[in-house]
């Protein structure tokens, strides 16, 4: 099932049914067994990449590395970097890769070979710049560098470390987005400035890490956090300037709660910044948040969706909330094709220059139009890519 809605979304533009057709399926879906000798036994992994969209650039979308991975996720994920691109106007399509394990259950050698063997087996793609990866869910800087590696290409690749050609500013740049984000809705939906607000947080990895530290930096008080081993609360405000180098928050000397209550505690915002689906209608009835900003993609189900937006809450969705890692992307993969050297002043700015642009453009739509904010994205995103497909003479 699409991400978006064209029922809904052809009440509001102009889409002919043969781009609806389109956009119903993926452009490309690879798959590939990825086989590792590892001792006595072989270990095996069911890896998908899928390209939704290429009508306005290469696919472009992260590699995620998790036990739940399925090709309906990796297919959902692609199709929502496709109008990620083009709702912030990044020139890419959209992809996605999924690799089917538990990281936490192979050895670090195991990890860095089921890359190379991804690589195998997708790198053809890779070469020819159909798609371009990035880190997504337990993929990162480390890992993008075997995959340089390979292919000896820097323009390949994005979310490398920065002495081998990765950006400065891209490690934060998707938690960059979050807040700045956060910082203006914050004033212009809530009314409040973002000194003092309070703020809870599910996943505390690379975009939830980062999304914390700059809000905290910024005067919020983070008075929750999750992570997969737990969760963290201190009513006056978590000490986030300590907990920077804690890997998981089962290793914090902080008072604990369940991590359910994170999803649904009274705070002005709350910001699901780890896995998919997490808030489910039951989430979406109890929520007691005044604002949700998607740090995370598609955590909101349907049924969800329609409670928050019922009961007046409002929502920041993914395709806008989250764009500042495939901005920063697009930073970097000019950064390899001119040879130039990008300042971490530059990819900021041009970070808060396509977010925010992007936001304003949400709002004012959200408004004429008597829309939620997220409907108001895809409204904008789809027609962005049918302009597209007509420029291309594909419809
Ligand atoms: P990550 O692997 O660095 O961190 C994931 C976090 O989620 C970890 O803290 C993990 O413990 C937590 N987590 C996992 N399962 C959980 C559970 N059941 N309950 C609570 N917490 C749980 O991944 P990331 O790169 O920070 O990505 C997080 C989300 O942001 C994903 O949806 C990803 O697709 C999205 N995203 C990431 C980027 C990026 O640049 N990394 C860009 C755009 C969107």
């Amino acid at each position: 099932m699409s991400v978006v809605n064209f029922d809904l979304i052809t009440k509001h533009a102009n889409i002919e049914p043969a781009a609806i057709a389109y956009l119903q399926r993926s452009n490309q879906e690879h798959y590939a067994n990825l086989s590792v000798k590892w001792g006595d036994t072989v270990i095996q992994a069911d890896a998908y990449a899928v390209f939704h969209s290429t009508a306005r650039g290469p696919a472009k979308g992260g590699i995620r590395m998790a036990e739940d991975v399925s090709l309906e996720e990796t297919r959902r994920l692609a199709e929502l970097m496709t109008y990620k691109c083009a709702l912030t106007r990044i020139p890419f399509g959209g992809g996605k890769s999924g690799i089917k394990i538990n990281p936490r259950t192979i050895a670090p050698e195991v990890r860095k070979m089921l890359i190379e063997q991804y690589v195998r087996h997708f790198g053809v793609f890779l070469a020819q710049g159909t798609y371009v990866p990035a880190p997504d869910m337990n993929t990162g800087p480390a890992e993008m560098a075997t995959i340089y590696g390979i292919t000896q290409s820097r323009e390949s690749v994005t979310g490398k470390p920065v002495r081998i050609g990765g950006l400065q500013g891209r490690d934060e740049a998707t938690g960059y987005g979050v807040a700045a984000i956060v910082k203006n809705a914050v004033n212009g939906i809530l009314d409040k400035d973002v000194r003092g607000v309070t703020i809870a947080i599910q996943g505390f990895g690379n975009v939830g890490k980062w999304t914390a530290r700059l809000l905290h930096e910024a005067g919020a008080k983070i008075i929750a956090l999750s992570d997969e081993t737990g969760a963290v609360y201190m009513e006056q405000g978590l000490p986030i300037d300590d907990m920077v180098n804690i890997r998981l928050l089962d290793e914090a000397n902080l008072p604990a709660i369940d991590p359910c209550d994170v999803l649904t505690m009274p705070v002005d915002v709350f910001i699901p910044a780890a896995i998919n689906g997490v808030i489910t209608a039951d989430v979406a009835d109890k929520t007691q948040a005044k604002l949700i900003v998607e740090a995370g993609n598609d955590p909101t189900t349907s049924e969800g969706d329609q409670i928050l937006f019922d009961r007046g809450i409002n929502v920041i969705p993914d395709i806008l909330a989250n764009a500042g890692g495939v901005i920063g992307s697009y930073v970097e993969w000019k950064q390899a094709k001119s040879g130039s050297i990008i300042t971490k002043t530059e990819t900021y700015h041009t970070i808060e220059s396509h977010i925010l642009g992007a936001y304003e453009s949400v709002i004012k739509t959200a408004k004429q139009m008597g829309i939620s904010h997220r409907l108001a994205a895809h409204v904008i995103a789809v027609n962005e890519v049918v302009e597209s497909m007509r420029d291309r003479g594909w419809i």
